[in-house]
């Protein structure tokens, strides 16, 4: 069974749950979920991009801009182009003081407050807030793919977060609209994202290698019961693939003799270099040689060269690697698997340095720089009890009813009810000697059965005639566990029963149910309008039937005049119920039921009185 719910606000078809996994980067940030396949798949939403990169630029008016096209204006405004500040969360302007010079932006300390502000045109920003611009550029990119509300999210942190990095990165959720369900590690995420962990008997040890683009993090873990225990994290928060690009861009200066303070001096230059020098590297992850020109410049590596530039800070790295080792108090024979994460572990020789270190091919199957989003998209569903045996958590997709008087579906069991479940109704009779009893069973949300799909039909027979309306029939709907519908009919005066097994959803694919939904949301007007007519209709058929019989029982006791009125109102009540038309057939009806009450109420004086002489009326 599926888990499928209707938002009334969009009129949209939303998968119930739908909890993301965002990926809030330094470099990039990026959301993911699981799709309808079961597999967890990063939102594209359509052309933009998977990757967004972390970065918001304020206007004059200061409107934020994020991703790619706030990237554009690191060149042409970098003072109000704010990137990395994923580095500045839960951060005092003291913890990073002398990383100033890194940042193209103004970094700020507000006397009361120990928290770093961010200064952008004459506005003054928290960290928190402009991680939640991301979030937020993030959740509408996610809603916008999904066509659905995203209200709930899992958001990963580097391993060694502290408590107050932890908060400010829940604060920066909220204030996004999302209600952050789990913080959790990124080298969970990631071994998450390879299965591993997903098997409680399985124990391992783990080493997550992740070079992003400007922290450098290895965690050990230690998973056992699917409990992730994290053994040791090391790493530099100053060291990633911007430390590459740094180096090519030096390496340019040089070869071309530039001038460095002229360069300095000319900010939009210097990141139109460091731009070409990323592409440089991104490119040498697959050629040999990279030949361009920027202006005047030459701008030509060759991977010889580029692995020589790099060679001391994936040096670093390694060093980092033994500590974590060491702190963990384990040797490399004790790793089980090693994980890729980071942009920066495409680069060939990071990857072949890690693997000559741990003495073992690492993952790197999965995308680096998606790796952790997805993971975390497998953890969010694992919270939405989505992966869980049980199927006590599962629901029903289509509501569960029962055709009555004039083709109505009356829901026994409604829509996204938890299974097991049992519902039951009482119906009776509308015909006096009334036998057999036609129980039509349909799934689907349409108030007409005949826009529902009928699962099962049958008699229950052998119900003693009584007058309408006399016989009590229960009918139970049971449905257990495996989605197995048991319908349960019993005439309770005589103990007459039926039962039938039925497979409710057997045969309705993921696209059926969707479209069933969605054409209950488009028809609810036409479908209120119709259930009305036929209320009114089964309502005036029940009083001509219950009129025509009453002056045919009691002729007796009523005048010629008032049995020739009746049948005059009985046939205009007829005359409306041919026409349809609703107001009519209640206008008619209510006339007939007016003028029969008063000799309705005689009669049955008469037949009470007649009863104490030791007459029956019946
Ligand atoms: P973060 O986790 O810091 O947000 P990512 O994991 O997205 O960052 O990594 C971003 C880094 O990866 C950048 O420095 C980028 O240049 C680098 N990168 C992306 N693609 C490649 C590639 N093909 N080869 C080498 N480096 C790459
Ligand atoms: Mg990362």
């Amino acid at each position: 069974m599926a888990k499928i719910s209707i938002n009334l606000a969009t009129g949209s078809l939303q998968k119930e749950e739908i909890i993301v996994g965002i990926d809030l980067g330094t470099t990039n940030s990026l959301v993911a979920f699981i799709n309808p396949d079961k597999n967890p798949q990063v939102i594209n939403d359509t052309g933009k991009g998977l990757l967004v990169p972390s970065v918001v630029h304020f206007n004059a008016q200061g409107d934020a801009l994020v991703g790619n096209e706030a990237k554009e204006f690191l060149i042409t405004d970098p003072e109000n182009t704010i990137f990395s500040v994923k580095r500045l969360l839960g951060r005092s302007y003291k913890d990073v003081a002398n990383h100033q010079d890194t940042f193209s932006y103004k970094i700020i300390d507000d006397e009361n407050d120990s928290l770093v502000k961010i200064k952008a045109g004459d506005k003054f920003y928290t960290p928190i807030e402009l991680s939640a611009q991301i979030l937020k550029e993030l959740k509408a990119r996610a809603e916008h793919a999904l066509k659905t509300p995203v209200n709930r999210a899992v958001i990963t942190v580097p391993a060694y977060f502290n408590d107050s990095q932890r908060q400010a990165t829940r604060d920066a959720g909220r204030l996004a609209g999302l209600d952050v369900l789990r913080i959790v590690n990124e080298p969970t995420a990631a071994s998450l994202a390879y299965g591993i962990g997903l098997d409680p008997t399985q124990r391992k040890t783990i080493a997550v290698y992740d070079l992003g683009g400007g922290t450098f993090d290895v965690s050990i873990l230690d998973i056992q019961n699917g409990i992730f225990e994290v053994l040791s994290t090391n790493g530099n928060t100053f060291l990633g693939g911007d430390d590459f690009d740094r180096a090519i861009v030096h390496y340019w200066i040089e070869k071309n003799n530039l001038d460095t303070a002229e360069l300095n001096a000319n900010g939009g230059l210097m990141q139109s270099l460091r731009l070409k020098a990323e592409e440089a590297k991104k490119a040498l992850t697959t050629q040999n040689l990279f030949n361009e020109k920027l202006g005047e410049i030459w701008c030509t590596l060759d991977k010889q060269t580029f692995e020589q530039l790099i060679a001391f800070k994936v040096a670093e790295t390694i060093q980092a690697c033994e500590r974590a080792l060491t702190d963990a108090k384990i040797t490399i024979e004790d790793i089980d698997e090693v994980v890729l994460v980071g942009g920066s572990t495409r680069t060939p020789y990071v990857k072949k340095q890690v693997a000559e270190f741990f003495h073992r091919e690492p993952h790197d199957q999965i995308n680096p720089d998606e790796v952790v989003a997805l993971g975390a998209a497998i953890q969010a569903d694992i919270l939405a009890g989505n992966r869980s045996d049980i199927l006590l958590l599962d629901v029903t997709p289509l509501s569960l009813g029962i055709e009555t008087m004039g083709g109505l579906m009356d829901v026994i069991i409604p829509r996204n009810a938890k299974v097991p479940t049992k519902a039951g109704r009482q119906y009776t009779t509308s015909v006096d000697g009334q036998v057999n009893m036609k129980i039509s069973v349909y799934q689907g949300e349409r108030d007409l059965v005949q826009e529902n799909r009928k699962l099962a039909e049958f008699d229950l027979k052998g119900i003693p005639a009584m007058p309408a309306g006399l016989p009590k029939v229960d009918i139970n709907f049971l449905l257990n566990a495996d989605g197995i519908l048991t319908v349960q009919a019993i005439e309770l005066r005589s103990g007459v029963k039926q039962e039938v097994d039925i497979k409710p959803s057997y045969g309705l694919t993921d696209d059926t149910v969707e479209k069933m939904l969605i054409d209950s949301i488009t028809h609810a007007k036409s479908d209120v309008a119709q259930r009305m007519l036929i209320e009114a209709r089964s309502e005036g058929e029940q009083l001509v039937y219950t009129a025509e019989r009453f002056i045919d029982k009691h002729a007796v006791y009523l005048s010629e005049q008032e049995i020739s009125d009746t049948k005059i109102y009985i046939e205009a009540l007829k005359a409306a119920l041919a026409s349809q038309e609703k107001d009519d057939i209640l206008k008619k009806a209510d006339e007939l039921n007016e003028f029969t009450r008063p000799f309705a109420e005689r009669v049955m004086d008469m037949a009470v009185s007649s009863a104490m002489k030791g007459k029956t009326i019946e």
